[in-house]
């Protein structure tokens, strides 16, 4: 999928020597149609008067076929006041001028759609001419005749502050909507922290039952040990009979487990009898 930059950088090309005004309104032309489904190229800008004497000269004194009625000064295009369009294809390099094509399939024809729009901010389309149609040509006038325009004159700021007025506003909803966007990221945020806090809430209560059951398994084995050792074990009980005949040890039972085993020891090295011995 293209993204919007990718669709903007192809038509930078033919945004140089427009009027700013121009610059402006094909900028958001392309960012609503984009928004829409419908990428779109700019194909043509400014075209000097060279240029387009050359154009006009096609299929007449030049090979091909006619593309044009207008001589050189005799088009919006040669005072940055107009462009053509075209489809931009998926591919991000063909372009379409099938006004009939439908690429994101909402059951409009692409081709009217860039137009709707176009018109919204302040374009007039070649589709609408009764002459020579020129389906892909948008231009803004600002009420100057192409005899007014090669007299030298041009926009005045009060016509181009409304048509500046025009264009910020449609660009304002393209805006609305991608804080609609931040809200729903922003929404999603919390939703996500959320979520976030309760898994580690529940891996913390995780923790604290693991510790718990730990804890109690220790003092289950301290009983066990405690209540084994209530009865000394029976490898102890030489040792013990030993210490209680030699007089060192009151109760055979209730040591603890080292106790047991150091009795033993002492008691198998001959050291309880020695030691009873050497007292008497
Ligand atoms: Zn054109």
């Amino acid at each position: 999928m293209l993204t919007l930059d990718q669709v903007k950088l192809k038509s930078m090309p033919r945004m140089s020597g427009l009027h700013p005004v121009l610059v402006a309104a094909t900028v958001v032309l392309i960012e609503r149609c984009y928004a829409r489904g419908v990428p779109i190229i700019i194909t043509q800008g400014l075209r000097t008067i060279a240029e387009q004497d050359a154009l006009y000269a096609q299929g007449r004194t030049k090979p091909g076929s006619i593309v044009t009625n207008a001589r050189g000064g005799y088009s919006y295009h040669n005072y940055g006041l107009a462009v053509d369009f075209a489809l931009l294809l998926p591919d991000g390099s063909s372009v379409s001028w099938d006004m009939t094509r439908d690429g994101d399939k909402d059951a409009v024809a692409d081709w009217a759609e860039v137009v709707q729009e176009a018109k919204a901010l302040g374009f007039e389309s070649g589709g609408d001419w009764t002459s020579f149609k020129d389906y892909p040509h948008l231009q803004m006038t600002f009420g100057l005749s192409l005899a007014d325009l090669r007299a030298g004159r041009k926009p005045t700021g009060v016509q181009m502050d409304a048509a500046y007025a025009r264009i910020d506003k449609l660009q304002g909803e393209a805006d609305e909507l991608s804080k609609e966007d931040v809200k729903r990221i922003s929404d999603l945020e919390i939703q996500y922290k959320a979520i976030m806090m309760g898994l580690e809430s529940l891996v913390h209560s995780r923790d604290v039952l693991k510790e718990q059951a730990l804890q109690q398994a220790g003092d289950i084995k301290d009983l066990k040990d405690k209540a084994s050792m209530l009865q000394p074990p029976a490898w102890a009980r030489p040792a013990i009979d030993a210490a209680v005949k030699a007089g060192l040890l009151d109760t055979p039972a209730g040591g603890s487990y080292d106790f047991y085993r150091t009795l033993t020891v002492l008691h198998r090295a001959g050291l309880l009898i020695t030691i009873h011995e050497g007292a008497k």
